[in-house]
């Protein structure tokens, strides 16, 4: 374990440093991710940000993009990186099953691990966490690392504003979600404040779609859409053939799950998609709705109460059976 006095101290001097985050990283992964690298590159480490997987053309923008190593493109790389780091910065994530092959990389690193997260139940390899459930986002909890803990307000220029801006934006759902609080609003201030260009960010990262994405979105919703009135739940499912059909890249799906929560009635819907190696399933929720429950009990997965994903390695069919099957055991309170 590590104080804050030790932790200080280690930083005082340039260190070799990785930063990951969960695969298929998402707007707050990368953001939180590149938003600490702007921060730590400042004073002279040695920084290299590693994915486990790529992530999509929407997040490929923010500062220090072309330095991020994708894990599956550079594994020998990579591996050196994390076996020679000092410290490695765990980001979005508190499992290190959520890095894929990196985890017993990390795992077996003699790097101090520092975990800045905030998912449920976190898993014991860190030696320094910041670390909160009710955080709207990593990358609120990087901007708190930075003014709190480090106490370098001072360091959060332009491109580590706009990347935590962004981290912030897109966990929070363009801060319409509960914990979007008057405290995130506060420090969102203070990254414009800083540099962040508010509404160019969200030009970049939600008006950048292709054609293609348009009309995926369309066959979706046309076709794909299924309404289970009596437990106010919709599902959309798409199958491998679609996706290649309407050529669907990394991050081409993110938040279509919304559009079927965005029905009055409904207070869970499912984003249920075939990819090349299993099916994935992307929950979304209202109100109190666990969707993170179903998700850990029965798809190998987990999230927070109100977006969750998992997996399984079940034809599509069958997991969509099984996801109407578990539905009455939820009945009570998704009626409510
Ligand atoms: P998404 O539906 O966007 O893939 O994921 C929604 C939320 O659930 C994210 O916060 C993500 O971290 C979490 N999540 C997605 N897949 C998994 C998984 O397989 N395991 C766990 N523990 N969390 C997941
Ligand atoms: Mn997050």
């Amino acid at each position: 374990m590590l104080d804050i006095a030790s932790l200080i101290n280690l930083l005082a001097q340039p260190q070799k440093i990785v930063i990951t985050t969960h695969h298929k990283p998402d707007g707050d992964a990368m953001g939180s991710s590149l938003g600490l690298y702007n921060y730590l590159i400042q004073q002279g480490h040695h920084v290299k940000v590693i994915t486990p997987t790529d992530y999509p053309e929407f997040l490929s923008w923010m500062p220090g993009n072309e330095e991020v190593m994708i894990y599956t493109s550079h594994t020998e790389q990579a591996a050196n990186l994390i076996a020679d780091a000092q410290i490695i910065f765990c980001l979005d994530f508190n499992a290190l099953g959520r890095i894929n092959e990196m985890g017993e990389l990390v795992r077996s690193s003699k790097a101090f691990k520092i975990m800045i997260d905030h998912h449920l139940e976190p898993e014991d390899f860190d030696d320094y966490r910041n670390w909160n459930i009710n955080a709207c986002a990593a990358a609120q909890l990087v901007y708190d690392f930075i003014v709190n803990v480090l106490h370098n307000k001072a360091l959060i220029n332009a491109d580590v504003a706009t990347c935590l801006y962004t981290g912030i934006m897109t966990d929070s759902a363009s801060f319409r979600l509960p914990n979007t609080t008057s405290a995130v609003h506060r420090a969102v201030a203070d990254l414009i404040d800083a540099g962040a260009v508010n509404w160019r960010i969200h030009e970049l990262v939600y008006n950048s779609a292709s054609e293609n994405r348009l009309r995926f979105l369309g066959h979706c919703l046309t076709n794909c859409l299924e309404v289970l009135p009596e437990f106010n739940t919709a599902i959309i499912a798409v199958n491998k053939y679609d996706l290649d059909k309407y050529d669907v890249n990394t991050g081409d799906t993110e938040g279509i799950v919304n559009y079927a929560l965005s029905i009055s009635s409904i207070h869970l819907a499912a984003f249920i998609v075939e990819r090349s190696d299993k099916v994935k399933l992307s929950l979304r929720s209202k109100g109190d709705f666990p969707a993170n429950d179903i998700c850990k009990k029965y798809f190998s997965g987990g999230g927070h109460r109100n977006a969750a994903g998992g997996h399984s390695t079940d034809s599509l069919q069958s997991v969509i059976n099984q996801f109407k099957l578990i539905l009455p055991e939820y009945k009570k309170l998704l009626i409510q």
